[in-house]
């Protein structure tokens, strides 16, 4: 039912954004035919990779797209785990990476004003230097604004300061007819007809092409100070974060690591964790007004965890220490990287985290494959990484390729009927894509699915953008 793009299309695209900024080389494209996602099968080229700078020129790509009957798939920094920036039908990339000016940092409002192209780490970096914070913290920086808004991103600090969803006030979105539509604003609040705005944010690129956002900024936390606290005991390690809760106490983030990926790290990065006691870790980060209320909070917070078994307390009490840490836990994923099949993003009440994680390691008995399990242990949030390899005794061993796709299927299944057991969802910040998709139904209703194909359908009766993303 698509077109493909023929030399008049091109030729019409080229006097849209001009020859240089569009791209049809084979060698060149294979950049735009993948994202983060592991696996090569889910790969698929582009016909041509299109790169708008305004919002003028985006929406009069998807104009003549819509006309032709040419999928377009909207890209950020594809640093994406699920597939969604893949052309699952080939016809156009339409790439953010022109759109990346800061247009201003209002510190009268705490909002920013942003293109979709600008890089996370870029975004940091401007708000910062204006004073201000801007709190979610998703793991990869060279991710995009219009990305992370896409997939209602999430990150380590969403236990306290909430999800990308929670700082985004406007958006500028090319819709899949090409006409462009203004949501929210500078504002704090509005109860003004339906919030399109909410339903935008999460779409994961089919509804609309994001070009423009303006974001919520917070004043920055005064003092920050990691804990890293070793248990011989993962059960224990999660089952004291209810306990701080109940405490009063509510960190800024608080990740769970096994010890086997810290140790894989510290070799791949040359650098070094704070302790090699126990069998598993809890990094905590906690954010005060004052030093004192800092050293208060620090002193509770082990307290805490020294009654529930911990080993040890780390306090990771001046800025290096914590840049050391906080790379370690952020380069796992490119120390282990080589063995990843897939990373699961399940969430679930916080209560059930620990009864889940017991269910990961007997799943990863009884099919005999390496199942390290991290996350948000505050936030339910947990990413299982399924690996094409067994890990025994402190060694990696290989598996073949047909036993590691095999035991994929299986141990994904099993791993998301316990998700489902457990009342949760099988994404809690990385999205559907295509690979989450055959798994839908497993956690929504059956009218849950058709209302929002409803959606979809309304915003895109002709299906040319983002196609075979979240349902078909
Ligand atoms: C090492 C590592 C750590 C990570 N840590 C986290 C984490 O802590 N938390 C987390 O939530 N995620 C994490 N991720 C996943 C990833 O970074 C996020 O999903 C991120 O939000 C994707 O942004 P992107 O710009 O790379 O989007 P892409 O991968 O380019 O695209 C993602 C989806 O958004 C759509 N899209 C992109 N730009 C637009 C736009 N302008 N308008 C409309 N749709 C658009 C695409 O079509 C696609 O469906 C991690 C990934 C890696 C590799």
């Amino acid at each position: 039912m698509y077109k493909k793009i023929t030399e008049e299309i091109r030729e019409r695209l080229e006097k849209i954004v001009s020859r240089e900024n569009l791209t049809f080389d084979s060698e060149k494209m294979v950049d735009y035919s993948h994202d983060e996602f592991s696996l090569t099968e889910i790969a698929r080229m582009p016909e041509l990779v299109v790169k708008p700078k305004k919002t003028e020129e985006a929406a009069e790509i998807i104009r003549l797209a819509n006309k032709e009957m040419i999928p377009v798939t909207p890209r950020g920094g594809a640093t994406g785990l699920c597939g969604g920036c893949v052309p699952s039908y080939g016809g156009i990339v339409l790439s953010l990476e022109r759109m990346n000016q800061i247009i201003e940092v209002d510190r009268e409002n705490q909002m920013a004003v942003v293109e979709a192209g600008v890089t996370l780490m870029d975004f940091y970096v401007a708000v910062e230097e204006a004073g201000l914070f801007f709190p979610p913290h998703p793991g990869e920086e060279s991710a995009m604004i219009g990305g992370v808004i896409a997939t209602n991103a999430g990150g380590a600090r969403a236990v306290k300061y909430g999800v990308v969803r929670n700082y985004v006030r406007g958006l500028e979105v090319v819709l899949p007819t090409g006409n462009i539509v203004h949501l929210g604003g500078k504002l704090m609040k509005s109860s003004t007809g339906y919030n399109l705005l909410n339903l935008i944010i999460g779409s994961e690129g089919t509804l609309g092409i994001i070009t423009k956002a303006t974001i919520q900024l917070m004043p920055s936390p005064q003092v920050i100070r990691s804990l890293i606290i070793p248990y011989d005991d993962l059960g224990d390690a999660i089952e004291t974060v209810p306990l701080l809760i109940r405490q009063k106490i509510l960190p800024m983030a608080v990740e769970f690591v096994p010890r086997e990926v810290i140790e894989i790290t510290e070799k791949f990065l040359k650098k070094k964790w704070p302790s090699s006691l126990g069998n598993t870790y809890l990094l905590i980060i906690l954010d005060a007004s004052s030093e004192e209320e800092m050293d208060r909070l620090s002193e509770l917070v082990a307290g805490v965890c020294m009654e529930k078994g911990a080993v040890d307390v780390f306090v990771a009490d001046n800025p290096e220490k914590q840049r050391q840490v906080l790379d370690i836990r952020s380069k796992i994923y490119e120390a282990i990287k080589a063995h990843t099949l897939e990373i699961l993003d399940i969430v679930i009440p916080r209560a059930e985290i620990a009864r889940h994680v017991k269910r990961v390691q007997e799943v990863s008995q009884k099919y005999g494959i390496w199942l390290p399990t991290f996350g948000h242990a505050a936030d339910g949030n947990v990413h299982t990484h399924i690996m094409s390899a067994r890990f025994e005794m402190g060694k990696i061993t290989p598996l073949s390729e047909d036993e590691s796709k095999a035991k994929l299927e299986k141990v994904r299944e099993e791993l998301y009927r316990d998700c489902k057991n457990r009342e949760g969802m099988i994404s809690g910040e990385h999205g559907i894509g295509i690979v989450k998709k055959p798994y839908l139904s497993y956690v929504l209703e059956k009218e849950t699915i058709a209302l929002m194909k409803g959606i979809k359908n309304h915003f895109d009766p002709k299906n040319i953008l983002n196609p075979g993303k979240i349902f078909d």
